[in-house]
């Protein structure tokens, strides 16, 4: 418990204040409440300054969001001003809780929170007969708007419970916040990255994108996909936040298995002792890619999957074949810039995990912004451009980092997944050839338009991009397509024979 200066009492109630009652103003009563709970919470927590409060509330507020976010894709097509305005109010409390906070934490008594309190006022009254009834995901600049509030509550939260707990419990404790002195630039993207690795953000993020991968696991019809979607909801859960981050076992191995398990040489850096076992993951996952496809990592262990097939995410793959550059990788082709980008990922990966290694054994001495190279090009990856890709979905089309060859660890697996027995199967062709909506080719996250035309010609579809998704199965009217992978050796094991295969 912390006092609070009498000037801080002020700038709270300065937030809480002025919210209220322009939510009153500006929101519907049914979502008045909706909004005037987590701003209330968020501000008690400040006033009491309790950690376990201010996480409690933090998550409770991005729960909201995530409803809210469930209301904004169900309602798609109607008027949606109340739930963006909800959206809104959301971002602005969290906002001005993370500057307070980063205030209180570097001893600075800022006035901002106020200042943007009243700026929810004004956009309030801008906003207040503004109908937004536009489909959800008709508009690329809606969509953006969309994704980047929710995207910057997530981060503010994680902002005010990062700089609360001084020494967060992280994968990379906000190492990057030391000021480089290379430029405001390069802070800045130290300072987001140094968020975003957070596990708090993790957490923030999760909870408001969990509630439609709720949804989505409620909504699934098929068994498979159910039990796919639930175990990328327990692998994120788990393996990505619980394992590394809070489990007894982050600290009597904070390296092993879990840190360096994301295939760009790691989120440590490249020692002789982890040799085995970095090679050792290469295997085990080229191996369960082999035998199950790339879905294993794409479309359930990476946190990339459960942040992009939620309902409201998933929703936006639209964008795939509306926007100009999701076009361009749509079809199982693999571009040249698919090729050009993915050789010199895997360059980059090699390359920097060399000289980490010749670092670790005294060779070299070369490091990039203070840090060991190849945890460097991870964190680049997965905390920043990942994230920008991700913003950018309105853009580049939904799972752009499967698309455009971007991520090594995607394409080690995809590789694998190819070579493997892993496939698309339709019952009967037939049932294509007089197929009048090829729901399963606009169900693709992924953008793989051109599997109906291989289903006529193979009775199959095999693709290096297709990551298992398995919402053509869920989509097609007839049920017709059904999955083949490694699972046939078993039943040929079993002496079963391969069911369909
Ligand atoms: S391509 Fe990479 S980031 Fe995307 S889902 Fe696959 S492993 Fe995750
Ligand atoms: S798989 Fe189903 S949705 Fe796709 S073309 Fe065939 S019948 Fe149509």
């Amino acid at each position: 418990m912390y006092p609070l200066s009498t000037a801080q009492v002020l700038q709270i109630l300065a937030i809480t204040i002025p919210l209220t009652l322009s939510s009153y103003m500006g929101l519907k009563r049914r979502t008045f409440g909706f909004s005037l709970i987590p701003w209330l919470t968020l501000s008690s927590s400040l006033l009491i300054y309790d950690f376990n409060l201010l996480v409690l509330t933090s998550v409770f507020t991005s729960f909201l969001l995530g409803l809210d976010y469930l209301l904004i894709y169900r309602r798609r097509g109607r008027d949606v001003t109340e739930e963006v305005k909800v959206a809104l109010g959301l971002l602005v409390s969290s906002t001005s809780l993370a500057i307070l906070q980063v205030g209180n934490d570097l001893g600075v008594n800022l006035y901002f929170p106020t200042v943007f309190a009243f700026l929810w006022i004004l956009t309030l009254l801008t906003t207040i007969k503004a109908k937004v009834t536009s489909r959800m995901n008709s508009s690329p600049r809606m969509a953006l708007g969309l994704i980047s509030v929710g995207f910057l509550t997530s981060l503010s939260l994680a902002i005010s419970v990062d700089f609360f707990q001084v020494n967060p419990t992280s994968l990379s404790p906000l190492e990057f916040l030391a000021p480089s002195g290379v430029g405001i630039i390069v802070d800045g993207m130290g300072l987001l990255l140094g968020i975003t690795s957070s596990s708090w953000f993790m957490v923030m993020i999760g909870v408001w994108l969990g509630v439609g991968v709720m949804d989505k696991i409620i909504s699934a019809r098929k068994l498979e996909n159910r039990v796919r979607l639930s175990l990328m909801f327990l692998a994120y859960w788990v393996y990505s936040i619980y394992l590394p981050s809070f489990s007894p076992f982050s600290s009597v191995f904070p390296e092993v298995p879990y840190s360096w398990f994301n295939g760009f040489g790691t989120f440590a850096p490249v020692e002789p002792s982890l040799l085995l076992g970095i090679l050792g993951t290469y295997l085990v996952t080229a191996v369960l890619s082999y035998l199950f496809g790339s879905r294993q990592i794409c479309s359930v262990t990476c946190t990339a999957p459960y942040m992009l097939q939620g309902s409201f995410v998933n929703s936006m793959k639209t964008f795939n074949r509306s926007s100009p550059l999701g076009r361009r990788t749509l079809t199982s082709r693999l571009s040249p810039w698919f090729k050009v980008i993915s050789l010199m990922v895997w360059v980059n990966i090699a390359v920097f995990a060399a000289i980490s290694y010749l670092n670790q054994v005294g060779v070299t001495n070369f490091s990039v912004l203070g840090d060991d190279p190849s945890m460097f090009l991870s964190s680049l990856y997965f905390n920043l451009i990942w994230y920008l890709q991700f913003l950018m979905i309105p853009f580049l089309g939904n799972y752009s980092c499967v698309t455009s060859g971007l991520c090594g660890w995607g394409t080690f697996n995809q590789l694998f997944g190819y070579l493997g027995p892993f496939k698309l199967k339709v019952k009967d062709p037939a049932t294509c050839l007089s197929c009048k909506t090829v729901d399963c080719a606009k169900a693709c996250p992924v953008g793989l338009t051109d599997m109906r035309a291989s289903f006529i010609k193979k009775g199959e579809f095999k693709a290096f991009k297709c990551i298992g998704a398995g919402e053509c199965i869920e989509e097609c009217p007839y049920d017709n397509i059904f999955v083949r992978d490694g699972r046939v050796y078993l039943r040929k094991l079993l002496g079963r024979g391969a069911v369909n295969g």
